[in-house]
């Protein structure tokens, strides 16, 4: 999932080597190389005549047959779809949003690495219907030690006495593009930034809670499980990374 911004694609070589780096770890051929992929999303665009919306590229090893054995799939393809996205109503960015953790495990480093961004979302999608059940738009998924890894589609941030902490890679977490803007554009106004493992108990307590991801952005939490996070409110720091966010992706070149 990658966001056009002003006819600009976001961060695209981020996103098309993380690309090219799951597509290794899983052995599945992406036929055209990282330059025509960017020039493919371009073309998508024009034909669409969108200069604001989201594009989810997606590789796939092509037609075969019922069984398992992905080698009898003997064309990969990619296919490009360009569409406009609004994952969350506007007021939930000012005013945030509740969410649940999850009682469903997030796929283990050893089985699925949730590091590879596939569509295979079942693990994720399972979780976000209990979400949807408690009346929430998303649940947080811990890991299968019961560590704090992600959101259903977001990545997940807490601050504490002042220091942005997120879950690190090997937590079983997508190594967000927007976490790792979000990351950068912390440590460039001297804000503490951790990655650290982190439980029930650390998001519980925090004092700020938000959610980063392409669709998503920034997005303040200020309820889990019923617990009211901070002063039930949009944080400073929380609102500082947001506006910066949004200053960023309007103004990059
Ligand atoms: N975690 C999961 C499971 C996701 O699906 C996504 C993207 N939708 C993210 C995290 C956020 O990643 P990014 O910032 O690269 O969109």
């Amino acid at each position: 999932g990658i966001r056009i911004y002003g006819g600009r694609i976001f961060r695209a070589s981020a996103h098309v080597d993380r690309l090219f780096e799951g597509a290794h770890a899983i052995r599945l051929p992406v036929p055209v190389g990282k330059d025509a992929l960017v020039a493919a999303m371009h073309e998508t665009l024009r034909a669409n005549k969108l200069t604001n919306g989201y594009i989810r590229l997606v590789v796939t090893r092509g037609a075969g047959t019922l069984g398992l054995n992905p080698f009898k799939c003997s064309k990969p393809c990619v296919i490009i779809i360009a569409d406009t996205i609004a994952l969350y109503d506007e007021d939930v960015y000012e005013k945030g949003m509740s969410v649940i953790i999850s009682s469903v495990p997030r796929n283990s480093t050893n089985a699925l690495d949730p590091r590879v961004k596939s569509l295979n979302y079942l693990n994720n999608i399972l979780a976000r219907m209990e979400a949807v059940d408690a009346g929430v738009s998303e649940a947080i998924m811990l890991n299968a030690a019961g560590m704090v890894a992600e959101a259903t589609g977001d990545n997940v941030f807490i601050v504490r006495d002042g220091v942005v902490a997120t879950p690190p890679p090997h937590a079983g977490i997508l190594a967000g593009i927007t976490r790792g803007v979000v990351l950068d554009l912390a440590r460039k106004v001297n804000i503490p930034v951790s990655q650290r493992e982190l439980t029930r108990y650390d998001l519980y307590t925090a004092d700020e809670c938000f959610l980063t991801g392409t669709a998503a952005e920034v997005v303040p939490v200020v309820a889990i499980d019923g617990r009211t996070i901070g002063q039930g409110a949009v944080g400073p720091i929380t609102r500082r990374l947001k506006d910066a966010f949004h200053e960023l992706v309007r103004s990059e070149r």
